[in-house]
């Protein structure tokens, strides 16, 4: 998506331990207009998978993942990474290893919200290791439900190359050409 890429190429920098930082638009400050772009093109890659809903992982995904459930009418559910006093023990939880904060952390999808005739469309803000995405998965399966697709906005593809999901802004190679 050339919007994003160029967006990337313009506002990202790279910190060390090759984290992309992206704050001026997707992780801190967010550009709505970019990401109504990006869920429009979400949307339509996924128009014909018979998403019911979408699912995501707060706190960076919940941006593209509303935008593209806007656009496809459908529900937007990001699991939580804290427990709160709401939400309680009936959860789906997986445990996921944050690739930023180096930490374990567990994702936790209230079962109210997700019901064995859904479709589940999985987006997120990156994918590095696949953890994140890995753990969104696993409460899928638990729940029993259909995986209608996975879709990140950016891909960091020098660690792999996917063919299982679909990437907006793939980052750019040679990685160093981005330092600045
Ligand atoms: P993974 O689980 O695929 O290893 O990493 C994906 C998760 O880590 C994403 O949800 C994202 O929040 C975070 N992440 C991974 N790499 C980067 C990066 O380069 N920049 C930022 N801002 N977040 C990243």
């Amino acid at each position: 998506m050339k919007l994003l890429e160029d967006r990337i190429r313009e506002d990202g920098t790279v910190l060390p331990g090759d984290v992309l930082k992206v704050d001026n638009f997707l992780n801190h400050q967010i550009d709505p207009d970019l990401m109504s772009a990006i869920g429009e093109e979400f949307a339509r890659l996924f128009a014909d998978a018979g998403v019911t809903k979408v699912l995501t992982v707060e706190s960076s995904g919940i941006a593209p993942a509303l935008m593209t459930g806007l656009q496809l009418h459908v529900p937007v559910i990001f699991a939580r990474k804290h427990r709160s006093l709401t939400l309680t023990d009936n959860l789906y939880t997986a445990t996921v290893y944050s690739y930023t904060k180096q930490v374990n952390n567990d994702i936790s999808v209230d079962k109210r919200f997700i019901s064995p005739d859904d479709k589940v469309l999985i987006i997120d803000d990156f994918l590095a290791n696949g953890q994140a995405v890995q753990g969104l998965m696993e409460i899928a399966k638990a729940a029993n439900v259909d995986i209608a697709g996975v879709g990140v906005v950016i891909e960091k593809s020098f660690k792999r190359v996917t063919k299982w999901c679909w990437t907006l802004g793939c980052t750019l190679k040679p990685w160093p050409a981005l330092r600045h």
